[in-house]
């Protein structure tokens, strides 16, 4: 199949996926999917000619941006020495980069779960969890995603949830900071973040320590709008879990992997967890990898016990061969650092600055590559540009100015009454500028609806 710009090509490619593909998280008739023709870098292209600056990195995971060739080509040599393994062999690609990812992850997680994405890595997170404690049930915040499996959706705090609960699986929600809507009548991140941590501890003491396995956490809350905790908060977290025999999981599939500026959230706060899982970032998602980095205490319970659950994929030498290029392609070309210095030279200014002039943003939030801007119909009582659960014509105001970063040619990252601005964490200052400016005037549709 051509990467050229060919509309005939095009109308085939999306008459097959309109007939045959069934979508992710939609209504099957009321999607338009575009077809992609090619990508490289920072932009992708349809099969008309249209070029698109990808302010989303796919489902925020090509942090190196597309087909960057040093990870293509590590795919293709791995393919001709050795496709597939199963994974109770030793394969050079895999402990690889098992070994990278331990050498990078914060205090002691050195060993290395491989799964296929970041779903089951939080599954398999909460079941070593369970069985290093022997205790049932699993904290989770409200405004958190972990994932479209049973387990993970019923950890998952978004309206998406609600369809697929299963309501049994010992998942108990609780609050999280967010002072922008915060739960506490909170003014202040000190506040928040002493109110949050209260309540958390009161949450297990009504729940009862002794039957709590696991708090689950994204270290940036991240689908649910890019929230950054307070100084203190996750500190609080690993103090509460250390006083109650507590495994700390801390969710970095979206922000992990250079995301925030840092090769991984929790160095931006100087915590370390019992378990973290990681996906997306660990290899750009060239082929599905995901995995959990495990503390040596609870490495220590499976040390002479086998550990029940595995995957047949688990570390495929392509998905490995591609993690090991990705991390260290990160490495030799500073990308981690560029998405640190970019954020807070370019990205968060600018982004400020369009609050400043757009009524409709009402807060701006972020870290690295790794930002939101939450639109708003009243800046004044914060009501949101559309309700939190709105599908269909009451989510006209945000399909309204996305279509119009398309027309400026922006891909922009949509979630409910946000824009998330997640750029590969290799984009440069000028595509910045690029995309910004259409940002700018996009967002000026959105203030039609304040
Ligand atoms: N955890 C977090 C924090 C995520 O952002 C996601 C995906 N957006 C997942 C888990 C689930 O990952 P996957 O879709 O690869 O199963």
């Amino acid at each position: 199949m051509t990467a050229q710009p060919n509309p005939e090509t095009g109308a085939a490619v999306k008459a097959a996926d309109r007939a045959h593909v069934f979508h992710s998280w939609s209504a099957q008739e009321l999607i338009d999917p575009l077809a992609v023709a090619g990508a490289k870098g920072s932009y992708f292209w349809d099969y008309e000619g249209r070029r698109y600056l990808d302010f989303t990195s796919g489902l925020v995971f090509t942090n190196i941006g597309h087909q960057h060739p040093k990870v293509v080509a590590a795919i293709q040599e791995q393919a001709g020495r050795m496709a597939t393994f199963a994974p109770a062999f030793a394969v050079e690609a895999r402990s690889e980069a098992a070994r990278l990812i331990a050498e990078r992850t914060p205090g002691d997680l050195d060993k290395v779960f491989f799964t296929n994405g970041g779903a089951d890595a939080v599954e398999h997170a909460v079941r070593m969890a369970r069985l290093h404690t022997g205790r049932p049930k699993v904290l989770s915040a409200y405004r958190s995603y972990h994932g479209g499996t049973q387990q993970t959706i019923n950890l998952t705090g978004d309206p998406r949830r609600w369809a697929s609960d299963s309501g049994t699986a010992g998942v108990v929600h609780f609050w999280a900071p967010f002072l922008y809507r915060s739960r506490f009548y909170a003014q202040t991140q000190e506040q928040e973040c002493a109110r949050a941590l209260e309540h958390l501890e009161t949450t297990i003491a009504f729940e009862g320590p002794a039957t709590i396995a696991a708090i689950v956490l994204e270290t940036v809350p991240g689908t649910a709008g890019v929230m950054p905790p307070p100084p203190g908060y996750l500190a609080g977290v690993r103090e509460l879990c250390d006083k109650h025999g507590i495994v700390f999981v801390l969710d970095e599939v979206m922000a992990g992997f250079g995301r925030t500026g840092t090769w991984f959230a929790a160095d931006l706060y100087d915590v370390v967890p019992d378990l973290m899982t990681f996906a997306k970032g660990v290899n750009s998602g060239y082929v599905p990898l995901g995995g959990v980095a495990i503390s040596g205490a609870i490495a220590e319970t499976f040390a002479r016990r086998p550990y029940p659950g595995g995957l047949t994929y688990s570390g495929h030498p392509l998905a490995c061969a591609a993690a090991v290029a990705t991390i260290n392609v990160m490495a030799e070309e500073g990308i981690v650092e560029n998405a640190a210095r970019l954020g807070e030279s370019v990205v968060g200014p600018a982004l400020r600055g369009l609050a400043e002039r757009h009524p409709s943003v009402g807060e701006v939030r972020g870290v690295g590559m790794f930002w939101a801007l939450e639109l708003v119909r009243n800046r004044e009582t914060r009501e949101p540009l559309i309700p939190y659960d709105a599908t269909g014509e009451a989510a006209a105001p945000m399909a309204a100015f996305a279509a119009a970063a398309k027309a400026e040619g922006l891909w922009p990252f949509v979630n409910m009454n946000r824009t998330h601005v997640v750029p590969p964490c290799t984009v440069s200052e000028a595509e910045l500028k690029e995309g910004l400016a259409a940002l700018d005037s996009a967002l000026s549709v959105a203030d039609g609806f304040t």
